[in-house]
């Protein structure tokens, strides 16, 4: 989306098929050490080189980093500025990486971040020492736009997200549902315990309310219209009743919930990353406060 909103026709042209195509794979590289919500105040720097660049700093969390072959990399080309008036957005192009070199290209290294779930991502944190960007790789053609180019993405990152937290809730929702019925307590299974369905009966009626939210969300987005305050909403709510889901689905199963065999363990791990990036709760719940003060 970044290049469909920002990039040049030849960017355009070059990019979206094979990324279309999953030919290539990218992945975002924002993130640093220093600097997470407030992205604008980010570090690392690029520097013009003849007609190309060199990029030299410090990145963390690039989910996919190894195998990508290329990065939508933010960096600092104006060094006068501290705020997110000097970023630019770079194509950064790489070789994937293997298990047994994981970053093969000049100027970048990078280590592995063990998480706590949503294994399905890999973690890095990188280091880019005078990495090589092709003149031709900068978003758009033109420096100091790379944070408004970012921001035109949020919109369509937080439906996704949001989406993704339905996905979680709903996995909670199923194995608790099943759990509920095949086990037995007093002689019953447990969904006959009216705290054990009533348990189950919010946990369907607050994905309802997070999904059509994000329909909702998605809906305005396809018609083109802004939906920033709804995207960010569906997000935030997603994300809570992922949480809420998975935690009450863990309650159903006892002890069981608590050992690494049974799937809901993994699912409470899974939903605690999504209140946390693509915009933590608090910055979700921050941007909603200001459009809703008008
Ligand atoms: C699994 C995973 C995958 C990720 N993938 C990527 C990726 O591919 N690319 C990438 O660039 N980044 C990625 N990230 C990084 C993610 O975007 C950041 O973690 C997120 O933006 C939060 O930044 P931070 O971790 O530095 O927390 P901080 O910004 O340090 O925030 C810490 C806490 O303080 C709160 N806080 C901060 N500012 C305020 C404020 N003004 N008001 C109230 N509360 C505030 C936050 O909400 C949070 O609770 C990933 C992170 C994780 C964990």
């Amino acid at each position: 989306e970044l290049i469909l909103c920002g990039g040049t026709e030849e960017q355009k042209q070059k990019w979206l098929p094979q990324l279309a195509s999953a030919e290539t794979l990218p992945t975002a590289v924002f993130t640093e050490p220093n600097t997470g919500s407030d992205l604008g105040a980010l570090r690392t720097r690029a520097v013009k080189k003849g007609d190309d660049w060199e990029v030299t700093g410090n990145k963390t969390w690039i989910t996919h980093a190894a195998r990508t072959q290329v990065m939508t990399l933010l960096a600092r080309t104006d060094p006068g500025t501290t705020d997110y008036k000097g970023l630019s957005m770079f194509l950064a192009e790489k070789t994937p990486g293997t298990d047994e070199d994981p970053f093969p290209t000049d100027g970048m290294t990078g280590g592995e971040i063990e998480v706590l779930g949503y294994r399905g991502m890999k973690e890095y944190e990188l280091a880019f020492d005078g990495f090589a960007v092709k003149g031709e790789n900068l978003l758009g053609g033109e420096t100091g736009k790379g944070f408004k180019q970012l921001m035109q993405t949020f919109e369509s990152a937080r439906i996704q997200t949001a989406a993704r937290a339905i996905g979680v809730a709903q996995s909670a929702l199923d194995v608790g549902m099943q759990y509920a019925q095949d086990r037995k307590q007093f002689g019953k299974s447990l969904i006959n315990f009216p705290r054990v369905s009533g348990k189950l009966a919010m946990m369907a009626v607050e994905i309802m309310v997070a999904r059509q939210l994000t329909y909702f969300s998605a809906a305005e987005k396809d018609a083109d219209r802004r939906c920033d305050l709804e995207a960010g909403m569906a997000k935030l709510l997603g994300a809570r009743v992922a949480w809420a889901c998975a935690d009450n689905a863990l309650q159903i199963h006892g002890g069981n919930g608590f050992a690494l065999e049974y799937k809901v363990s993994r699912i409470l791990c899974d939903a605690r990353i999504l209140n946390i990036f693509e915009g933590a709760a608090e910055i979700q719940a921050q941007v909603i406060a200001r459009r809703l003060l008008g």
